[in-house]
């Protein structure tokens, strides 16, 4: 078995959680001194974390507590409240999206960007990338999360980086095949984009494909057997692993072993995890069958450091441990807090509605949905919530209208949430969209 951190990847989780518990203990003294943020947040408490019991008595940081540190911004600390080092220390910034409203801003010192670049080598190595590969960085925007840091991830595993995002997307698939470009790096959207145009690039271009692996993430997805079957049948892909990060801690952390079964955590050498109840705050045990929201808390982040993060990321634990040799949580991604839907009262994920529409009716839809939304921040739902599918064949309208009751009905049994279901003709739904369709908002 290949491990970029042999050591620590198949160490004994328990072993794992004692030896970050000293890591953690070390960092929180200094660094409350050095932010704000913290000084406010764990107070005059002088916490010494020897367990993760001691971790959980300190509070958490959301999203809104970073929000307001970085409203505190001034020309001695631009990146506000929880600036853990003098600006003289900090080699490069990074912005989050600004998808969710006001981009937030992340800065990184030396150490920190090595921090970032080791652990996302580890990641990009766990999903099968190596030296000899030479892999197409699509991410236009080198400030983002997903930019520089992969970027440099790339570069410390050793393969040879392509960074085509940016360039328009006729150019950067005619480039990929020029290049001889055999990994790939993108959204699931992308990847089944990818598949349905692949073929028409070599004809174009006369080269073969040499594209085998492909690292999707960025949204939840990979986990569907169909929607993986058709991406790997249209690449011929020999690879294809599941990734998951967060740039507030650090821009790729989990990804796929050769078992393609649930992303491993590759950044347990800087980064402690927690499974909590989202409702509660509750700790939950790492166990199989587990679901819960990850909290992450960074201690070896000089720049902007988090402790006791709530991701908003829902996972569901897979396995603990894995016949490559990994220890600890096996997960697969389910859903953000921010994308759950309330309907009378019963907490559903999009994706949920998808996972089991799409397994459920695999072959007579398309493994995909667009479910509507009156605005873009509705959240409750007295109404069936409306869902439109497409039909993998040709069918009469009253066909489409007994699959759509069928549709529904397998979602209320299994999910206790009515849906209300209209059935497209095939090619009906946007491609290249897959993320967004999923929750589409209808103009009002
Ligand atoms: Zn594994």
């Amino acid at each position: 078995m290949e491990h970029w951190n042999a050591e620590l990847e198949s160490m004994p989780w328990r072993d794992v959680e004692r030896w970050q518990a000293t890591q953690v203990d070390a960092f929180l003294p200094a660094l409350r001194a050095r932010s704000p943020l913290y000084a406010r947040l764990h107070g005059a408490a002088s916490p010494r974390v020897a367990d993760l019991a001691d971790l959980r008595a300190l509070p958490f940081t959301t999203k809104d507590d970073l929000r307001t540190a970085q409203d505190a911004a001034s020309a001695d600390a631009p990146f506000g409240a929880n600036q853990g080092v003098p600006s003289s220390a900090i080699v490069q910034a990074l912005s989050s999206s600004g998808t969710t409203g006001r981009p937030l801003y992340y800065a990184l010192t030396a150490r920190d960007v090595e921090t970032f670049a080791d652990a996302i080598a580890t990641v990009w190595f766990t999903a099968g990338i190596r030296e000899n590969d030479v892999v197409a960085h699509l991410v236009g925007l080198p400030m983002v999360a997903g930019g520089l840091p992969y970027a440099d991830g790339f570069r410390r595993v050793g393969a040879t980086l392509c960074w085509l995002g940016g360039f328009p997307t006729e150019r950067i698939l005619r480039e990929m095949r020029h290049l001889r470009v055999t990994a790939l790096l993108a959204t699931t959207s992308f990847a089944l984009h990818l598949s349905e145009q692949w073929d028409a690039v070599g004809r174009e271009t006369g080269i073969a494909s040499r594209l085998r692996k492909v690292i999707g993430g960025g949204e939840p997805g990979l986990g569907q057997p169909e929607l993986r079957r058709r991406i790997v049948d249209g690449l011929a892909l020999t690879h294809l692993r599941e990734t998951m990060g967060l740039g507030d801690v650090i821009p790729s952390m989990w990804g796929e072993c050769e078992l393609e079964d649930g992303m491993h955590f590759n950044a347990r050498r800087y980064v402690m995890l927690e499974l909590i109840d989202p409702e509660t705050g509750q700790a939950l045990p790492w166990r199989e069958g587990a679901t819960g929201e990850i909290v992450y808390t960074a201690f070896a982040r000089d720049a902007t450091p988090v402790i006791r993060y709530r991701s908003r990321d829902h996972a569901a634990v897979v396995a603990m441990g894995c016949a490559c040799g990994r220890t600890g949580p096996r997960i697969r991604c389910i859903g953000r807090t921010d994308d759950m839907l309330i309907y009378k009262g019963m907490n559903v994920f999009p994706t949920a509605i998808r996972d089991l529409v799409v397994k459920r009716f695999a072959g007579r839809i398309e493994p995909m949905l667009r479910l509507w939304k009156a605005r873009r921040d509705q959240v409750r739902f007295d109404q069936p919530i409306e869902v439109d599918v497409e039909a993998s064949a040709a069918l009469d309208d009253s066909a489409r209208a007994t699959l759509a009751r069928e549709i529904e009905d397998v979602v209320r049994s299994q999910l206790q949430v009515r849906i209300a279901v209209t059935v497209l003709e095939r090619g009906g739904l946007p491609r290249g969209v897959y993320k967004n369709a999923i929750a589409a908002v209808r103009e009002v």
